[in-house]
């Protein structure tokens, strides 16, 4: 048979514990990546309860406009377990009984010494007609329903994850491969971006999320930083990396390629650490809300100690004065979360680590401390290196912990933007 062009696959979970939010869809979720991977996408996800007529109704639309539907679960022996009674009646075929099916049961139940239920025969009931999926890995097997009056190509797994993932992979994979042109690639760019709110991100990039049918550009925003994800997909690969070099060539000029820390794999506390590392830099931290958090974050980088001197966490006011020598008249005048304290933290760990780059960070993560003209959120970042200086302010909407978050990236990207404008050794 001649391989045909891209399916429409659409996929159903099934369970009433998915819809009351007792475990996460992760076969849908696990299914859609496999299929990624082949080149193949996936036209929608949809999860329905342990009933019977609801799965018809849903079967009845997606499988007059799909060419194949993935569904997972509700293939046991239990009285929730409907799924094969519900596609017999959306595919208006009957349920056989499948004699190796049957003797795979029992033989289970004997292996492990368990008197056979009659009730588990019900397990062995496939569509006439259909594929048997035998299951290794637990008792129900799955079935591939293929008809020839135009409906959707109807593949059944368990829903077990560690059922379903090895029966695709030693069932369900193979088939697709050999049905379908499977020659597309795709190829994901992944650029981070940091300080710029997704919504300005959205309006600078807007033209380009239909620039080109063959690449889909995605936003993500978590943890105050945005990703823009970037899959191409073609027939070379040669075709793929120049697309998605264009992408982000155009993506760079429109929102600064300053704003872009890295691609894919790389976190902003690995490019810092390369940036340092490269110029022969180390670095020392002084930090009030963020507790250890930026420390905590350079030391994830493998070999830190070779740009990381030293933190502090001086969280009192005694502290910052004892430990950086900031001037507690200073702390008096303006309050411990300032623009002047901040600059003093920095330039006093600064001098008394003997590092090249002196960090410090002074905020309000809230929920309390806060007073009118220091709102919960407030953060003030410095940087002191050499005679010089500089302090920027920000203003977090987060919780307490999203905040500190939020504060340590701010900290860790003003780092990377200083050794970006000012390279060399200071
Ligand atoms: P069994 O024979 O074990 O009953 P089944 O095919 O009837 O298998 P379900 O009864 O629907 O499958 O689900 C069994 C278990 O598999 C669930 O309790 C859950 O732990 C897991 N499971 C089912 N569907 C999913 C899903 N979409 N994502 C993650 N886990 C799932
Ligand atoms: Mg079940």
């Amino acid at each position: 048979m001649a391989k045909q062009p891209q399916p429409r696959i659409e996929i159903i979970s099934t369970g009433t514990e998915i819809l009351q939010g007792l475990y996460p869809d992760t076969n849908a979720q696990w299914l859609s990546q496999q299929l990624a991977g082949l080149g193949l996408s996936v036209a929608g996800h949809a999860a329905v309860g342990d009933s019977q007529e609801d799965l018809e109704r849903l079967l009845e639309g997606m499988i007059r406009r799909c060419d194949v539907v993935i569904i997972s679960g509700g293939l046991g022996p239990t009285v929730d377990d409907v799924n094969r009674y519900a596609i017999a009646r959306a595919y208006g075929c009957e349920l056989v009984e499948d004699e190796q099916a049957v003797q795979h049961i029992r033989d289970r139940f004997a292996r492990r010494g368990l008197p056979f239920v009659e009730n588990n025969r019900v397990q062995a009931l496939v569509p006439r007609g259909a594929q048997v999926l035998y299951n290794d890995w637990g008792t129900a097997p799955g079935f591939i329903l293929e008809n020839d009056n135009g409906r959707a190509v109807l593949i059944a797994l368990p829903g077990p994850p560690r059922e379903l993932q090895p029966m695709f992979d030693r069932w369900v994979r193979p088939w697709l491969l050999e049905r379908y042109r499977l020659d597309t690639k795709l190829t994901t760019l992944t650029l981070h971006t940091i300080d710029l709110p997704e919504s300005q991100i959205n309006a600078a990039i807007a033209d380009l999320f239909r620039a080109d049918p063959d690449v889909y550009v995605g936003l993500l925003a978590a943890g105050g930083k945005v990703d823009i994800r970037l899959t191409a997909r073609g027939f070379d690969e040669m075709t793929i990396e120049r697309k998605l070099s264009g992408f982000r060539r155009q993506i760079e000029a429109r929102i600064g390629a300053e704003s872009i820390y890295g691609c894919d794999d790389a976190s902003l506390e690995s490019v810092v650490g390369d940036l340092l590392r490269s110029r022969n830099l180390r670095i020392a931290v002084a930090e009030s809300c963020t507790g250890g958090l930026i420390a905590a974050r350079l030391t994830n980088v493998a070999g830190a100690s070779s740009f990381l001197l030293e933190g502090f966490v001086t969280y009192s006011n005694e502290s910052k004065t004892a430990r950086l020598g900031v001037d507690p008249n200073l702390i008096a005048q303006h309050g411990a979360v300032s623009r002047p304290v901040a600059r003093a933290m920095a330039e006093g760990v600064l001098r008394v680590s003997g590092a090249d780059l002196g960090l410090a960070v002074t905020g309000i993560a809230g929920p309390t401390g806060w007073t009118p003209e220091k709102p919960i959120g407030i953060v003030f970042v410095a940087l002191a290196w050499g005679n010089d200086s500089t302090v920027i302010e920000r203003r977090f909407l987060g919780s307490r912990n999203e905040n500190r978050a939020y504060s340590a990236n701010v900290a860790l990207d003003l780092v990377r933007r200083h050794l970006l404008h000012r390279g060399g050794k200071t």
